[in-house]
């Protein structure tokens, strides 16, 4: 007796008001000597197709978005809806991070098999994390701190980014791609980490990282300039974020470029938080701490709960506004800006302007002008409508700003959006550390800072989660400053050992590693260049 069934997939395509679906049936061999084949469970998917922010023409299908990163005209790709998540809290709460993955993110992945995707996972949330929880979330005063630094590289975009190749190599497969995936990235500190730990010796794959050479933190610089992998390849720039991120975007959307690439056997992927392929991972956690808070009976099921993320290029926080257009129970999306403050002023005067000094921060990561996944929900403000939303972005590109009708404002109730000072900042750390012991980094204490102004200005009161983005070990310098100024003098590899005296969280691997490594990446260039290093890199040329 065998007990493997047998499974064939049939494919169909039907045209609806005028929107290609794809239907998939499944049939199923229940035994040997059976002659009919069962529809077992009787599913007729219909695929999720992905739009263009800037062309409602262009659809692709999952795999298809994430290959291709970007649209055709610059646009993002965003779902045509937003799925209803289709399992109680009551199941959820039993389940493992891994479980909720595949239950939220199958929603989103409508190509991808069953077995796919729950490889991708599996391949992803395993012992690079340092914790089977992968995301705990941690009560410190009155927030839940959802701690989002427990992998490879201890900060957030490990969420995605261990994820990103698996799905990005399956998708290439079932799309028959021949070509070798080159991902470009432009990073202002921990993407750029998180990417290189994720793709380094992937097979089929190289990635090239551009980072502005002065606006990282030390330890940042230290974990990019030491990866291994022959497939990696690390650049400093003398330029900021925002200029390292527009040479990258040049570059994806050049044509010419895509056709010497293509002859010699290249074609470019994005692993920035543009790519639907990150959004989408980063959704779970959401979902993950509000059942683990049902739970653990914090909330009851179905009670109302703020989030509260700190942010620079939206990703996170958009993937929180899809958690709840998926039905989770969140109330008010709180946006919490650094003194790079774009953000704060879009939600309080409706115009986005990016005309403004630059201010390098301790919370690097969130030092953004141009926060690129705004642009998923100016598209989704503006009523779907990618007219619109490529007007504004024009305008945007043109001179640097652009203003939201009263009606698109009406639309951004969810959101309330408010900034810290370095100040500020440095001062709850401190705080949070002296009441209850627990010590964060300095971009969560961005959100923390802003999370007690909402507090104090609405009155509010619902329990509110924090996304917590980075291990302080990460920015061990600031975090122990803002302890203490004794510590301002220190060399920071002392500093990471009194760290770990005062807080009793061991020194993570991450840190560790880089303590012995040797540099291995030592180009920089200038912006104008970027170009001519990737083909250098690429052996274009020769
Ligand atoms: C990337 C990052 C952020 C900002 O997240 P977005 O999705 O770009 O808004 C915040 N904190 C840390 C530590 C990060 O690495």
């Amino acid at each position: 007796m065998t007990e493997k069934k047998k499974t064939f997939i049939m494919n169909g395509v039907l045209g609806l008001q005028g929107t290609l679906f794809i239907l998939r049936y499944e049939f199923v061999q229940e035994s040997e000597s059976s002659l009919l084949y069962k529809t077992q469970k009787q599913r007729m998917e219909l695929d999720m197709l992905y739009v263009s922010t800037r062309n409602a023409a262009e659809k692709v299908t999952a795999s298809q978005a994430i290959l291709k990163g970007l649209a055709e005209n610059g646009g993002l790709f965003v779902p045509e809806q937003i799925p209803t998540l289709d399992v109680p809290v009551d199941k959820l709460q039993d389940m493992t991070y891994q479980e909720t993955a595949y239950e939220v993110m199958k929603l989103f992945l409508t190509d991808y098999t069953e077995e796919e995707l729950k490889d991708c996972i599996k391949s992803a949330y395993d012992d690079k994390f340092d914790t089977s929880e992968i995301a705990p979330l941690i009560k410190a005063q009155d927030a839940y701190y959802l701690e989002l630094f427990h992998g490879a590289t201890i900060a957030f975009k490990d969420m995605a980014l261990s994820i990103l190749p698996h799905l990005l190599i399956t998708a290439a497969k079932k799309n028959q791609v021949k070509n070798d995936i080159v991902i470009l990235t432009a990073t202002s500190g921990d993407t750029g980490k998180a990417a290189l730990a994720g793709f380094a010796d992937v097979e089929g794959t190289k990635i090239i990282v551009f980072y502005p050479k002065d606006g990282v933190s030390p330890i940042q610089r230290q974990q990019m300039v030491t990866q291994k992998g022959d497939n990696t390849f690390v650049v400093g720039i003398n330029g900021n974020f925002d200029q390292a991120q527009t040479g990258v975007k040049q570059m994806f959307s050049d044509p010419e470029l895509a056709k010497e690439l293509d002859a010699a056997g290249y074609q470019f992927s994005s692993a920035n938080s543009i790519n639907i392929g990150r959004l989408v991972p980063q959704i779970v956690y959401y979902v993950y701490a509000y059942a683990k808070m049902v739970k653990s009976g914090e909330i009851k099921d179905g009670e109302t709960i703020n989030v509260t993320v700190p942010t620079g290029n939206f990703g996170n926080i958009l993937a929180a506004f899809y958690a709840k257009n998926m039905g989770l129970p969140i109330g008010k999306l709180i946006c919490a800006s650094n003194e790079n403050k774009v953000l704060y002023d879009f939600f309080t005067t409706g115009t986005y302007d990016k005309n403004r000094e630059f201010i390098l921060t301790s919370s690097p990561s969130m030092d953004i002008l141009i926060s690129s996944n705004l642009e998923r929900l100016i598209y989704r403000i503006a009523g779907d409508n990618a007219q619109k939303n490529q007007e504004l972005m024009r305008t945007l590109q043109e001179t640097g700003s652009y203003c939201i009708s009263e009606e698109m404002r009406a639309r951004l109730k969810d959101f309330y959006g408010n900034f810290a000072s370095e100040e500020e900042t440095a001062s709850i750390i401190g705080e949070i550390y002296r009441d209850a012991g627990y010590i964060i980094d300095t971009h969560t204490a961005v959100a923390a800072a802003v999370y007690q102004k909402y507090k104090k200005e609405t009155g509010d009161v619902a329990k509110t989660v924090i996304a917590s983005t980075a291990s302080p070990y990460k920015f061990t310098r600031s975090v122990m400053t803002a302890i203490d100024e004794k510590y301002s003098d220190r060399p920071d590899f002392e500093l990471v050992d009194e760290l770990q005296a005062l807080s009793n969280v061991i020194v993570p691997k991450a840190i560790e590693d880089i303590r012995v490594a040797s540099v291995v990446h030592k180009t920089v260039c200038e912006v104008d260049k970027m170009q001519s290093v990737v083909r250098e890199f690429l052996k274009m040329d020769a």
